[in-house]
């Protein structure tokens, strides 16, 4: 990890933010992309002597996306990592979801992860690389209501392993990881109720933290995770095996 340089999108707040600042700690340098102010995290990385960059990206658009990743590599040298974590709920049930719910968990989640992806591995062909997608315990099992969400997570698990077996070859490795239930924002909705039948099923009786899935991120980019490629990784308490 060090020296390495790695994009961490949605890197802002939540999951993301707890994956570029561990990967920081262990000497990583990070440029964030994410539609909100990420600076205060730029500062805090920055405090532990690596470098540390905030672009406003929207990762659902490419020309967009294209122009960051350029800006990165023109910026830090490399690029060697990508973290693909955006992600949004729009959370209903199927005869009520509408078709804009649908596009747009589709286009922020899925859509995204092909434009990171394409326009960094561009970069990575000579040099190597590696790729961690963020998908879901959803994505893995299904969850009524979130029909959408699952759909854009299942299918960044069917990109990964295309990827893996595309680009095995040339040195790059992606994996995808699945979170069950992290405590964030994007969590923080849920009723109590929810949350407590969700806790009786989780078999450490624990919700996980933010930095649970960091440390995955971590082992999966650094040399401990050099012969994995095309693997989905649950982290989840056990509360899907
Ligand atoms: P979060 O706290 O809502 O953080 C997500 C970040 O991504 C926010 O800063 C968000 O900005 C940003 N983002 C949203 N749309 C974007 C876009 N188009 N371009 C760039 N950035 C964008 O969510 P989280 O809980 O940390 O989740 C991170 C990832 O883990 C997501 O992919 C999520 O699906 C996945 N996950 C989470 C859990 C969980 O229990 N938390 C479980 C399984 C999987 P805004 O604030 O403007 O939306």
């Amino acid at each position: 990890m060090k020296d390495a340089v790695t994009i961490v999108t949605g890197g802002s707040m939540g999951i993301g933010q707890a994956i570029a600042e561990f990967l920081a700690e262990k000497g990583g340098n990070i440029a964030i992309f994410d539609i909100i102010e990420g600076n205060h995290v730029v500062e805090k990385i920055k405090e532990k002597g690596v470098d540390a960059r905030f672009y406003n990206v929207d990762v659902s658009d490419y020309k967009m996306v294209e122009g960051a990743i350029d800006d990165v590599v023109k910026t830090f040298g490399r690029l060697n990592n990508l973290v693909n974590n955006a992600g949004i709920t729009v959370d209903k049930l199927l005869l009520r979801m509408k078709e804009d719910d649908w596009d747009r968990v589709i286009k922020v989640n899925l859509k995204s992860v092909f434009n990171c992806t394409r326009a960094a591995i561009r970069h990575m062909l000579k040099t190597g690389g590696c790729i961690v997608n963020i998908s879901s315990i959803a994505g893995v099992m299904g969850n009524a209501g979130q029909a959408n969400y699952a759909a854009s997570k299942a299918g960044i698990i069917g990109f990964t392993k295309s990827i893996a077996r595309e680009y095995g070859e040339r040195g790059i490795r992606a994996n995808a990881i699945a979170p069950g239930f992290i405590k964030t924002r994007m969590t923080d909705t849920l009723d109590e109720k929810t949350k407590e039948e969700m806790l009786r099923a989780i078999p450490l009786k624990r919700f996980g933290e933010p930095k649970d899935v960091a440390h995955v991120v971590y082992f999966l980019l650094s040399e401990y995770g050099s012969y994995i490629t095309g693997e989905v990784i649950n982290v989840n308490g056990g509360l899907y095996m």
